[in-house]
């Protein structure tokens, strides 16, 4: 037994959460957004008074240094709040919609009012940012949220426990702790939104559970996020290191990390090349010398795997991949690797990065068509034809041309996956309206004017008055 299944959540003290949960909801405390900005500031405040503590759970659980821990977890954070406390005005405003003129005396308006009591249920590779980014979007659209962190990022999950209640209001946000029995329980409750993320087939098992419940679900899903390096039209430095990068972070635990890069035979070798030099720029003494401060991979079994699925390839390990002690693998580029190849059987989700020649750009995209339609999908080319063919003939969640881990920089914009990387989006406004209903609201004034032009549809009816 681990230090934190003994702070499981019971069942019967989940329940006691949830039907809190839904109290406060009924009394309308989430509705004034006097309060919900309060919430969302406390959100920040937690963040940056705490900082030290959140990057010792992430060097916990992860052996993340300061940097991997402040860009794409505490920093997105901080902003996201701020972000939602300065917009909240302008996203909850009811809207009024343009009618045709014979309705235009009616009151139309479109509320925006929150679905509810919601849960958000979150993965180990970014504990906190996957945790506390849909619960900004719950907290804005006026909702009350249960967040059920993983129990794989033990410290994060712990600290969450304990700090949540301290800067959050306790009746409306709560922290549950548990495995999958936990989060069985949790599901098996109704509740008016379910934010998922994490792999496809727990996925699976949430949108069941939601199914019988009739209740909308997001899912932010994993997959095989494909690159395709254009050989003829990239500058191959630039390319190899911001791929390389993506690829690092986290050490490859990433559900946008790139998983296998696609390119002209011909440009293997030059694009070999560009990597092992962008290589000795990150790790002049190698990534896993004490200088180094790449990540680890979470626990043994995913080591294991990583290590067994490099064992497994029939493709060449051109370099890295060495696995050393304290959970730590070696980024491994592993060149002419074939579409078939174990390494391509699912999301790798570790620091081994496959390079797979292809004839030429239509038979990357063909290759791309016939596997599951990706959370992402990054092209390195500055050629129109290629990025006009991949605009159009390509689906992902999606497209980032020229860079990698773009797109979670840019919370204008939704994220989200397409079929199996899952269905809904988030960030910025998108997570206020994922958990926001947009109630139609319709007041016909009982005038006599209003009465008088709607005599011909009650009966009894009289012929040619109401015929189109
Ligand atoms: P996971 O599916 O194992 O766990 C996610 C959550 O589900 C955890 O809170 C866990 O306790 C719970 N869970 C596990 N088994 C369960 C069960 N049988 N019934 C009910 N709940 C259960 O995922 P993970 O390993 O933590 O995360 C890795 C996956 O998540 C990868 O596929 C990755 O690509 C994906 N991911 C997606 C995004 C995104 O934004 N789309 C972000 C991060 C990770």
């Amino acid at each position: 037994m681990s230090s934190l299944d003994s702070k499981y959540t019971p069942e019967q003290q989940i329940t006691e959460i949830y039907n809190r949960l839904k109290e406060t909801f009924r009394e309308g405390r989430t509705l004034p957004l006097e309060y919900r900005r309060k919430q969302l500031l406390q959100v920040a405040r937690l963040v940056q008074e705490n900082a030290d503590a959140l990057k010792a759970s992430l060097k916990a659980d992860l052996g993340r240094c300061p940097v991997e821990a402040t860009l794409p977890e505490l920093g997105p954070i901080v902003l996201s709040a701020l972000h939602a406390a300065k917009n909240l005005d302008a996203w909850s405003s009811p809207e009024k919609p343009q009618v045709e003129d014979w309705r235009s005396g009616w009151d139309t308006t479109i509320f925006k009012a929150p679905k509810g009591t919601v849960v958000n249920i979150s993965p180990w590779n970014f504990p906190w940012v996957l945790t506390i980014l849909p619960l900004i979007g719950a907290i804005a659209a006026g909702c009350t949220c249960l967040i059920k962190p993983s129990e794989h990022a033990q410290a994060s999950a712990a600290l969450m426990a304990e700090l949540i209640p301290k800067y959050l209001d306790p009746d409306a946000y709560a922290v549950c702790l548990g495995a999958a029995k936990e989060t069985t329980h949790v599901l098996s409750l109704k509740w008016d939104h379910i934010f998922y993320t994490g792999s496809e087939s727990v996925g699976r098992i949430v949108a069941q559970a939601a199914a019988k419940q009739l209740t909308p679900v997001t899912l932010e899903l994993g997959g095989q996020s494909p690159v395709f390096v254009d050989g003829d039209s990239t500058n191959l430095e630039i390319a190899a290191k911001r791929i390389l990068w993506g690829k690092q972070q986290n050490a490859g635990q990433v559900c946008v990390a790139p998983n296998h890069v696609f390119v002209q035979e011909q440009h293997q070798s030059a694009l070999v090349e560009a990597f092992r030099k962008a290589y000795d720029s990150f790790w002049p003494n190698g990534p896993l010398d004490s200088s180094s401060e790449m990540a680890r991979v979470v626990n043994n079994s995913h080591y294991n795997r990583n290590k067994e699925l490099l064992s497994q390839t029939s493709g060449k390990v051109a370099f890295g991949g060495q696995a050393g002690p304290g959970l730590r693998i070696e980024p491994a580029i592993v060149t002419g690797v074939k579409v078939n190849d174990p390494l391509m059987d699912t999301e790798i989700f570790g620091p081994i990065l496959p390079i797979i020649p292809v004839a030429d750009v239509d038979a990357a995209i063909s290759h791309i068509q016939s596997m599951p339609t990706p959370l992402v999908i990054y092209v390195f080319t500055e050629n129109e034809e290629t990025r006009n063919k991949f605009i159009q003939r390509t689906q992902s969640g999606q497209l980032i041309l020229n860079e990698t881990f773009a797109q979670v920089a840019v919370y204008e914009m939704p994220f989200g996956g397409q079929g199996q990387s899952g269905y809904g989006s988030y960030l910025g406004k998108y997570s206020f309206d994922t958990f926001t209903h947009q109630r139609g609201y319709i007041n016909v004034p009982p005038d006599a004017g209003t009465e008088g032009s709607m005599q011909g549809r009650y009966p009894p009816y009289s012929a040619g008055v109401l015929e189109f």
